[in-house]
């Protein structure tokens, strides 16, 4: 298992490559995985969208192909068909889940950036799964404040992927705890923001990172105090906490 400098070196230049991360503290381990059981799996047009992704300037930001194996199982479990997604990028967790949902299923897909999505568009399109998908360009929450004003959207969602902007998380959380249903499920990406939640207080982290690690606290904390959610924090990708509600 231990591997020399050189291979480390590789493993570690091809993750970066295509902008994957992950918490797992072994580069080698994390390779076997994506070509064990990832890579191998991984449909063609998400391949296409992946390799794709990692010529893009903003890569770092691109869910890995393990979180979208594991989100596209996910939804398959609980059935999903009427789902959300705020933050988009080039598309790649959408994908996933668009070929996760069957053909009448929907993603209201929300993100403030249109360019980077149409440029994963053609794929999605090519793998016929671009009629789920109602893309809206603009800021999130003001989407949900309008569709929490009819009572018809209550409890209409079967699962939401959230994944844009940290500050926000608490106040998604707000609105989204309504439009899910019970027995639905949110999932909130990057709850574990780098390893930072347990960086000491004067750890070097880059700005961004310790700008949004105060957020993230305040939501690992919200979340494991709210009665109306069953949750389970998975060391996927950056982290991701799943959040049931039961009431
Ligand atoms: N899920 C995407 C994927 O699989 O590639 C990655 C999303 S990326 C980490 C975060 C996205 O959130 C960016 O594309 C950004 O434009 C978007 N975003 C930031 N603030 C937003 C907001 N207020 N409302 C909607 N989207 C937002
Ligand atoms: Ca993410």
């Amino acid at each position: 298992m231990a591997a020399n400098g050189e291979s480390q070196k590789t493993e570690v230049s091809r993750h970066q490559e295509v902008g994957h991360k992950s918490l797992l503290q072994s580069d080698a381990l994390y390779q076997y995985i994506l070509e064990t059981s990832v890579y191998p799996r991984e449909p063609e047009s998400m391949k296409e969208l992946r390799e794709l992704t990692a010529k893009h300037p903003w890569n770092i930001m691109t869910t890995s192909a393990d979180e979208g194996q594991f989100l596209n199982m996910i939804l398959k479990l609980i059935n999903a068909k009427n789902t959300m997604e705020i933050g988009v990028y080039t598309g790649y967790s959408l994908l996933a889940t668009a070929l996760a949902l069957p053909e009448d299923g929907k993603i209201l897909a929300m993100d403030i950036n249109r360019e980077n999505y149409e440029l994963g568009l053609p794929v999605i399109q090519k793998a016929g799964v671009a009629h789920k998908i109602e893309f809206r360009e603009g800021p999130a929450l003001p989407v949900l404040d309008q569709m929490i004003l009819d009572e018809k959207n209550h409890g209409s969602y079967d699962f939401i992927f959230v994944d844009a902007d940290k500050d926000n998380y608490i106040n998604y959380h707000k609105r989204l705890i309504d439009l899910v249903k019970v027995g639905g499920l949110i999932g909130y990406d990057n709850t574990l923001w780098n390893g930072s939640v347990v960086a000491p207080p004067d750890a070097p982290l880059r700005k961004y990172v310790r700008y949004y690690r105060d957020f993230v606290l305040e939501l690992n904390k919200a979340l494991a105090a709210d009665p109306r959610i069953e949750i389970c924090m998975l060391p996927v990708g950056d982290g991701i906490t799943l959040c049931r509600r039961i009431s």
